[in-house]
């Protein structure tokens, strides 16, 4: 027997909550999909904390940023409750002409002024004075006091528990083996199941090139084993760390790419010590990956935990020891742009997040809402066309 829904979403992460959160009250029944559980380690939304900013590179981004923003604000309303924490956001270090993935300080700065975004600039001095962070002669840096952290775990939670408060089903820890297109879309379960629905929505992270190719779509992809960890801290510290990106510039074949964040302490901690945060966002070519297969990606190489370690006890006071690492899957496009478009009549996708979505999922979930109600999104999305040369193989 097939169930019939207005909308199945397969993929219960970040992006496939957060347009059934959008949609929950303008149709009848949704169905969302996952292999998984909610806030699995597989996929690319697990854990406590996302950052979120204006201080980017790319105007569209920044002018993105300030639409989620502002529905962020109306998502805590309704919460009753913050889904953000904002202390500011540091991006420092060097500036050599580049953009990384994140995009460079020079050209963020150009970015807010143009979009008057707050922020500060420092030098190298005054970024040490200010914080347990060691500098070069040299760096400089921008402060953007309104950045902060998404508490993305208590995000998911809400999105789902108001889903679920509407009427909707989610379907967890069953894989969706196949999606065929027509009038209706079918969708067929691991288990057996048959589901049609008049709409549907791919949001399956680091999954989604099996269903592009199903659908006949041949894009760039790529698969980034990130690597980061909890260090514990000295006591007196805890108060004192930013919300932070160092940026270095280092020569092509220095193993270290030179790009790390880190955040503030944000009540995590293991046998009664204190941690903080500390990434690489960065992977090494030999680990990036076009298909995705969580266990082959999953081993965190120990040449890079030392290089990882070596930053931090480097550059960050107060550190004491690494506590615990994990990797985590970045989905990349070779713009570090995300593809949020129609596959066809019926059939719509959000992926390629880049490492960087987290913070515009209400924009996310409300143009993907849009498409699906054949309305007129909120912005312009060529950007995250599917169909934009840079994706193309
Ligand atoms: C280490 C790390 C740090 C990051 N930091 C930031 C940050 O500071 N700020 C920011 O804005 N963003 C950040 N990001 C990016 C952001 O977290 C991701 O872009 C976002 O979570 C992606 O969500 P998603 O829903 O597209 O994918 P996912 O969260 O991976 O969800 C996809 C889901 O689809 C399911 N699925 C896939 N295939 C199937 C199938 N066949 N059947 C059923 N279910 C399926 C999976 O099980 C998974 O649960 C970071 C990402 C990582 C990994």
């Amino acid at each position: 027997m097939t169930s019939y829904y207005d909308v199945i979403i397969i993929g219960a992460g970040m992006a496939g909550l957060s347009s059934a959160y959008a949609l929950r009250k303008s149709v009848d029944s949704i169905l969302i999909c996952d292999q998984f559980q909610i806030g699995n380690t597989f996929g690319s939304s697990s854990g406590s904390t996302r950052m979120f900013r204006a201080m980017y590179s790319n105007p569209y981004y920044c002018q993105a940023a300030k639409y989620s923003n502002v529905l962020w604000e109306s998502q805590e309303k309704h919460y009753g409750k913050k889904l953000r924490v904002s202390h500011g956001l540091l991006f420092y270090g060097e500036d050599w002409g580049e953009e990384t993935i994140e995009g460079s300080i020079c050209a963020a700065k150009q970015v807010m002024q143009r979009q008057s975004i707050p922020f500060e600039e420092l030098t190298a001095k005054e970024i040490s004075a200010r914080w347990p962070l060691r500098t070069k002669p040299g760096w400089q840096g921008l402060f953007e006091p309104a950045a902060g952290a998404v508490l993305s775990g208590e995000s998911l939670n809400f999105w789902k528990n108001e889903v679920i408060r509407c009427g909707h089903k989610i379907r967890l820890g069953t894989k969706v083996v196949s999606v065929s297109d027509g009038a209706d879309v079918n969708v067929l379960l691991e288990d057996g199941t048959k589901a049609s629905s008049k709409r549907c929505i791919i949001a399956a992270g680091p999954w989604s090139r099996y269903f592009l190719e199903l659908l006949g779509y041949q894009v760039q992809l790529q698969i980034w084993p990130m690597l980061w960890a909890y260090y514990t801290i000295e006591r007196d510290r805890m108060d004192t760390y930013p919300q932070w990106f160092c940026f270095q510039e280092k020569a092509k074949n220095d193993p270290d790419q030179g790009l790390y964040y880190g955040f503030p302490f944000m009540g995590d901690k293991k046998n009664g010590t204190d941690l903080i945060k500390i990434g690489i966002d960065w992977a090494p070519d030999k680990l990036k990956r076009s298909d995705y297969t969580p266990s082959a990606n999953m081993t965190i190489p120990t040449e890079l935990l030392q290089i990882l370690d070596d930053f931090v006890f480097s550059y960050i006071e107060g550190v004491r020891s690494r506590s615990e690492a994990h990797l985590c899957p970045y989905t990349m496009s070779t713009d570090a742009g995300f593809v949020l478009d129609r596959l066809s009549k019926n059939i719509f996708i959000f992926s390629h997040g880049s490492g960087q979505a987290f913070k515009f999922a209400p924009v996310i979930g409300e143009n993907l809402k849009r498409l699906v109600l054949d309305e007129a999104p909120l912005f312009d999305l060529s950007p995250w066309s599917v169909k934009r040369a840079a994706l193309q193989v």
